[in-house]
């Protein structure tokens, strides 16, 4: 399998999540083997796990927060080389998921290039365990995500993903990002979520969504979408199956921490 990038670039300007200030990103065709590269103030930081500075609310590379959706649409599509410049300090929120990301990046027509993708084929397994938390991975033939959440509110979801026979763009990358109502007041304490919307999340009470799901289960495709992005860090394709439970930003980061040692 070769190589991708796009052929032009875009811009796409909105709020960012937790900073709730404006955000601009012009995103540009990269030549092969470069990889994902932020760009911000003349400072170049690659879209690689050893950038990553926060996994909190959200993953943060060195000065730019809440990557992981437009990483879970670059790995989603298959893109390997892209430029990012970002005049901000966050990713824009968008509508919260990854689908305008995804439209943006087949607008801008994807491309193969001339050089032969460097696949990570996972020989051993690796299994991480946090609390209830845990994320495995296993060797496999493909690539298949098995994810199961339990929130309060809205109990179980559990779904598996594996993008061979199901459609990344209709299935994952509109799934929104989620909060629940009672706990915005004190996250905006903190600073964050400054950018939260009833346009750009499902708000979640403690009888379920407040607003309207665009999925019975988008809880756990939003945690498949987030997990995508967090496994763009590698910075290049994987062969393995993952089986998650419960994991966030901070087990999937650990997980491509191993990975990459693997
Ligand atoms: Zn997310």
């Amino acid at each position: 399998m070769r190589q991708k990038s796009i052929l032009r670039s875009f811009t796409l300007s909105g709020i960012g999540l937790h900073s709730g200030g404006k955000t601009t990103i012009i995103v540009s065709p990269a030549p092969a083997n470069a990889g994902v590269v932020f760009i911000q103030k003349g400072v170049k930081i690659p879209a690689l796990i050893s950038e990553v500075k926060q996994t909190g609310r959200g993953t943060t590379l060195k000065g730019i927060a809440v990557v992981e959706h437009l990483l879970a649409a670059i790995f989603g599509l298959g893109i390997d080389n892209l430029q990012i410049e970002i005049r901000g300090s966050e990713l824009p929120a968008m509508d919260g998921s990854a689908a305008p990301y995804v439209k943006a990046l087949r607008a801008a027509k994807i491309v193969e290039q001339d050089v032969e993708k460097t696949i990570l084929i996972l020989s051993q397994p690796i299994k991480i365990i946090d609390g209830g938390s845990s994320l495995e991975a296993r060797p496999c033939r493909g690539f298949i995500i098995n994810f199961m959440v339990d929130f309060p509110g809205v109990g179980e979801q559990r779904l598996s993903f594996n993008p061979q026979n199901q459609h990344f763009d209709k299935e994952i990358a509109p799934a929104r990002t989620f909060g629940y109502f009672e706990e915005h007041e004190a996250l905006k304490k903190q600073g964050l979520g400054l950018g939260a919307r009833y346009e750009n999340a499902l708000v979640l009470g403690k009888d379920g969504c407040i607003n309207t799901p665009r999925f019975p289960d988008e809880i756990v495709r939003h945690k498949i979408l987030d997990l995508l992005g967090d496994l763009a860090l590698l910075g290049r394709p994987l062969q393995a199956e993952i089986e998650a439970v419960k994991s966030g930003h901070k087990l999937n980061a650990e997980l491509v921490r191993r990975l990459s040692k693997a």
